[in-house]
């Protein structure tokens, strides 16, 4: 990485900014889901071993630049300190600041101790930090003498404490967590074991369009399954009947099967379909075999068993494999099955380095008990399709080059 990374930063008794991905489930004041605070224990804890004062600050939600006490990161700190606890030893060595800039925060900052953490509220409970304003980042900076983001999931928004910041400081560095999200992108992009297949799902062509134009010249093999296949098959004059289509994609669709035959790349579309009237847990399920056409009445919400056999076969091929997207409308139960059979195809082949992206596929390795065979799951959905799709992601191009 061309990167400053926080190993890079002098950290003893110095003040460390680290914008971190704090955006966790809440109900009642709980938090539901810990895993994104997990996921960057690993660098709260460098820091703290080595003597920083760590300021920590996130967004949670959506509270539309106004304060909002149900996005109150407090049970984050709370949490936090738990967590903490159990590992370093550290947990009532975490403050909690009510506010993310102005005197408090900046009498706290300055009274942090060498190994002592604050976490500041929700930057977002200020219209400043997602209009990337000038004078709230210098008021963010001024809490600190580095800045550090572990923030992958945010790297794609230019905002205060993403971008603005990094003017401030002395130096910008990237934390443990966003490094490792680089390299594994980084590496399947750039320097891949082959083959590379991709596999992209979920319910709209135009939302994953740049991720395929991207990867066309890159991958070895492309399988697309969900909802954006029908575009594509409706495009190759096949009947899907009520099947998701995007009329306004149909020549953008025709252009790429074209280019996926002129670049002789494996394009991998069902063959065969889960099929309902409506999208409902009791709705009456069909299969249509492979050269049936789908009836006018009925619509595709997973993909059938002929397809999970031959998308599992070109799965266990690979050697990098990027997931990106459900195979069918895998929240309700009877168009799971796809989805989950993808899950367990990426993680059985143990041969190759696999990459899960988007909360949907996600969350189908861990209901399918596999995540732990999953080379590397992104903690960012769409910061890592634009990645994918090749974009430079604002939040780490604001980070100090080496040197
Ligand atoms: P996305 O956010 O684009 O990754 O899309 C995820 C959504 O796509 C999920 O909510 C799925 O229910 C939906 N989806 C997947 N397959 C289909 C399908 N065949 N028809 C309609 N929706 C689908």
């Amino acid at each position: 990485m061309s990167k400053l990374s926080i190993r890079d930063l002098p950290l003893d008794g110095h003040r460390i900014f680290t914008r971190v991905d704090f955006n966790v489930p809440l109900d009642n004041g709980l938090v539901m889901d810990d895993t994104r605070i997990r996921e960057t224990l690993p660098t709260i804890e460098y820091a703290l071993r080595r003597g920083s004062r760590l300021i920590l600050a996130s967004h949670l939600g959506r509270p539309k630049g106004k304060p909002n006490p149900k996005m109150s990161l407090k049970p984050v700190a709370e949490r936090l300190r738990m967590l903490l606890d159990k590992e370093l030893r550290r947990g009532e060595n975490v403050g909690f600041c009510p506010d993310c800039v102005g005197a408090e925060a900046e009498e706290m900052s300055g009274k942090l101790e060498k190994g002592q953490t604050l976490l500041l509220e929700n930057l977002r409970f200020h219209a400043e930090e997602e209009a990337n304003d000038e004078k709230f980042s210098l008021q963010l900076a001024k809490l600190a003498d580095y800045y550090v983001n572990d923030a992958f999931g945010a790297a794609h928004r230019a905002h205060a404490s993403t971008v603005g910041i990094t003017r401030f400081v002395q130096k910008s560095a990237a934390g443990l967590l966003m490094e490792k999200e680089l390299e594994y992108l980084g590496r399947a992009l750039h320097n891949p074991e082959r083959p590379f297949i991709a596999i992209l799902g979920g319910a709209k062509v135009s939302d994953k369009i740049g991720v395929i134009q991207n990867l066309m010249d890159k991958v070895d093999g492309l399988i697309i399954g969900g909802g954006m296949a029908y575009t594509f098959l409706k495009a190759m004059n096949e009947a899907v009947g009520k099947s998701l289509v995007e009329e306004n994609q149909l020549d953008l669709a025709c252009k790429i099967l074209q280019d996926t035959k002129t670049r002789k790349l494996n394009f991998l579309l069902p063959v065969d379909h889960i099929l309902a009237d409506k999208i409902d847990a009791n709705a009456v399920v069909r299969i249509v075999s492979p050269g049936q056409p789908i009836p006018d009445n009925m619509m595709a919400l997973d993909i059938g068993p002929k397809t999970i056999e031959a998308f599992t076969e070109e799965i266990s091929r690979a050697r990098t494999i990027v997931w990106n997207g459900p195979m069918g409308v895998f929240e309700v139960a009877p168009f799971a099955k796809g989805t989950f059979k993808i899950a367990e195809a990426v993680a059985e082949n143990v041969a190759a380095i696999s990459i899960v992206g988007g909360g949907d596929s996600v969350a189908a390795v861990r209901a399918a008990g596999v995540a732990d065979k999953i080379t590397h799951i992104s903690t960012g959905g769409g910061a890592s399709l634009e990645f994918l799709e090749g974009k430079k992601l604002p939040g780490v191009e604001a980070l100090t080059e080496k040197a």
